[in-house]
Parts: C-alpha cells; structure tokens; sequence
C-alpha cells in the first residue's frame, strides 16, 4: 500500500509538471507541444488514479481472504477448533491430577473422587 502511495504521489507530480509545462507551452503559442503535455499530464493523473484502485482492490481481497481463513473450515479455524475441543475437554476435567494422569488418578480433594 506504501508503495501505491509512493507511486501515485510520483505520478502526480510528474503530471503537475506536464500541466506546468504545457501552460508555458501555450502561453508560449506552441501548441503541438502544449498538446503532447497536457495528454501526458491527463495520463500521469490516470495512471495514479489506477495505481490507487488497484491497490484497494488487492487490499479489499487480501483482507477478504484473511477473514475468510479466519472464518471458515479450513485453515487457520480448524487449529481452532482443535483448540475448543482441547477447551471443552479442560473444562470437562475435574482436577489437575486427572488431566495430567489422562483420566487415571484423582487428587485427594477431588469431587468426583470423593463421589466415586
Ligand atoms: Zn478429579
């Protein structure tokens, strides 16, 4: 995005001095060259605007595929619910000494040990 900025910002000013060239041409009364500059100063001023939307557009679609990563079953939201599923199981747990034994051990102050 820096780099369209720079882009845009250079092109404006190289058709800023295409424009003030092609007014000292005209002023001047050459009007073949008055000509040629100010179609080069209407092209830079494409050119950036072009520079610019293009830009947003590569924005727009790298945010839109980010979120959609985010988002969606595949990607990035599958480690996350990989991660609910290791949440649901933590909660599910009753003691500390029950997640770590995986299942087999309780600790001395553990309801379900006590109930069990
Ligand atoms: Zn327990």
């Amino acid at each position: 995005m820096l780099a369209a900025r720079i882009r845009a910002v250079a092109l404006a000013g190289t058709g800023l001095s295409c424009l003030a060239m092609a007014v000292l041409y005209g002023q001047a009364r050459l009007w073949p060259a008055a000509f040629v500059l100010a179609t080069g100063a209407a092209v830079c001023a494409d050119t950036a605007r072009h520079v610019c939307e293009a830009a947003a557009e590569r924005r727009a679609l790298a945010v839109a595929a980010e979120h959609a990563a985010r988002h969606d079953g595949a990607g990035p939201s599958a480690d996350a619910s990989h991660g609910d599923a290791v949440l649901i199981e933590l909660s599910a747990a009753c003691c500390e000494m029950w997640w770590t034994s995986i299942g087999t051990e309780h600790t001395q102050d553990c309801t379900r040990q006590r109930g069990t």
